[in-house]
């Protein structure tokens, strides 16, 4: 085999490993008006986890009546934020349910990324009009003063 065919092969069957593992990724998942990715949550019935995005970004999609909340989003990669991945992703979810009131509650730092995607259309409201802090005590957005001043950097 010359060099260039050894190459060709072995980039072959690199494709054909990360299809196989792709398949196997979305095993057992359900397609929604044409969206891929939603796996049934493991202890709450009704609840999707959403994986169509992995491994950029995911959220759990709860549908109760003609309402969807999403909920819990996750942008996985500090370098992976503000990359578009999140808006693509909640873009997903109103195509997935797109007679839906999709609703989220958010936290202080993220709601200009919410409002923009009220904006947008991709989602119908945000629901609590009270402050809510993230649990990232090196966010300061969200903890503005602290008792000591101290912060973590990261
Ligand atoms: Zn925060």
């Amino acid at each position: 085999m010359s060099k260039i065919e050894q190459r060709t092969s072995t980039r072959k069957a690199n494709r054909a490993r990360a299809g196989q593992a792709a398949k196997e990724f979305f095993e057992g998942t359900q397609t929604i008006n044409g969206v891929p990715g939603f796996r049934e949550h493991g202890s709450k019935p009704g609840w999707w986890i959403y994986i169509g995005r992995i491994p950029f970004a995911r959220c759990i999609v709860i549908p109760q009546g003609d309402s969807v909340e999403i909920h819990d989003v996750v942008v996985c990669k500090e370098g992976d934020r503000r990359q578009g991945h999140g808006t693509a992703m909640i873009a997903d979810i109103r195509q997935a349910f797109p007679g839906a009131h999709i609703w989220v509650d958010t936290s202080d730092c993220a709601r200009p990324f919410w409002q923009k995607m009220v904006a947008r259309g991709h989602i119908d409201s945000i629901e609590n009009d009270y402050s809510w802090p993230c649990f990232d005590t090196t966010c300061a957005i969200c903890h503005p003063t602290r008792t000591t001043g101290r912060r973590r950097s990261a």
